[in-house]
């Protein structure tokens, strides 16, 4: 028998198009780059700020490497854990993919490690972005995530997040969302918060912003 279909669990030819999970950050941030991105290609230049990013996260992924689980607090727990750098995840259920930063392993755990260049608390849209990261990681191992790190580059800190269910239907709501704004081909209203714009590369396209 067919199982039922709800907007969570939709059917195979509504996972479209394949997102990413920046695509789950972006919706937090701003939704109108999500449509500039799927429904008026344009070309994105590399910016000053994306080049530095992927400096910083090469700096502390070697520094990872050599250092131990103490920043995470995991020394004594679990047994031992393995740690995995720049992990390509693809869920063809889901219709995602993504590029996680670290993925620490145990025989009891499996915990997605997400890094950031920016010094503060992790914000909601990053907290989405380690959700749907944590979907893909339970796709691929097979295990239930309850937990996950935002590791602060500028400050060294690692923030444990636990993953909620309603973080969990946040992120899956905010994909059939995305899929219907790109279906529908209709531009978002602009980010409420103007101080995102500044530095935003689709400035020149936004009439209602600069
Ligand atoms: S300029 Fe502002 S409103 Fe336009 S896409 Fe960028 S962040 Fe969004």
């Amino acid at each position: 028998m067919e199982g039922t279909r709800s907007p969570l669990n939709p059917p195979p030819s509504t996972l479209y198009p394949i997102l990413t999970v920046t695509d789950l950050k972006q919706f937090g941030y701003c939704q109108r780059i999500l449509y500039f991105t799927y429904c008026m290609p344009v070309k994105r230049p590399t910016t000053y700020k994306m080049e530095e990013g992927k400096l910083a996260h090469q700096r502390v992924e070697d520094l990872e490497a050599r250092r131990s689980l103490k920043s995470y607090r995991l020394d004594e727990e679990g047994g031992p854990r393995e740690r995995q750098f720049n992990v390509r995840l693809y869920s063809e259920r889901l219709g995602l993919s993504g590029l996680l930063d670290m993925v620490i392993t145990s025989r009891e755990e499996v915990i997605p490690v997400d890094f950031k260049n920016s010094p503060g608390l992790p914000g909601l849209n990053h907290k989405y972005q380690l959700t749907a990261y944590a979907l893909l990681v339970e796709d691929k191992w097979d295990k239930p995530v309850r937990r996950g790190f935002i590791h602060a580059i500028p400050t060294k800190r690692s923030h444990e997040i636990t993953i909620t269910p309603s973080m969990r239907g946040f992120v899956r709501d905010a994909m059939v969302a995305i899929r219907q704004m790109v279906a529908a081909e209709t531009m978002p209203a602009a980010t409420r918060h103007k101080g995102r714009c500044v530095d935003c590369e689709f400035l020149r396209f936004c009439n209602d912003r600069g």
